[in-house]
């Protein structure tokens, strides 16, 4: 069965799209730990990040790099987290977190925004790209 990702990258799933390329989308984390929490994701869909052919790998951390410069550019913060963790959806992602507190980092403390903020907060990161 497809990942819910899989179903994002279709098109069958809304997100708020940050970035894309022909092998990577990456769009707001839909239950964010801190405001421009991202998530970046191979199109062919890989369970584990380190089961990735080391080209993809090194591709992925290039494409999160670029997008982890526009956060920065975007949304206040001390500097950008990354984290891979998987457990809740198993299709690779690798998430990107604006941080100014420790606690943005621990996945317990969480943010809501409304439609209209996670809109434009991507808009201003796909501008800053
Ligand atoms: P993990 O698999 O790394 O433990 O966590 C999966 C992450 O994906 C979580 O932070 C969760 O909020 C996010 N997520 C799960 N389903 C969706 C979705 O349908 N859309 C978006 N944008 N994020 C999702």
């Amino acid at each position: 069965m497809a990942s819910i990702f899989t179903k994002i990258i279709n098109g069958e799933i809304p997100c708020y799209k940050v970035a894309e390329d022909d092998q990577f989308i990456a769009f707001l984390d839909i239950n964010p730990n801190a405001m421009g929490h991202t998530l970046c994701v191979p199109k062919t869909e890989v369970n584990k990040i380190f089961d990735l052919d080391e080209a993809v790998y090194m591709d992925l951390m290039e494409f999160s790099r670029k997008v982890a410069k526009a956060l920065e550019k975007t949304v206040p913060c001390k500097r950008i987290g990354m984290s891979v963790i998987g457990l809740e959806v198993p299709h690779v992602h690798v998430h990107l977190i604006p941080l100014n507190e420790m606690k943005e980092m621990t996945f317990q403390h969480k943010i809501s925004l409304d439609h209209d903020q996670m809109e434009s907060l991507a808009s201003k990161i796909q501008r800053n790209l």
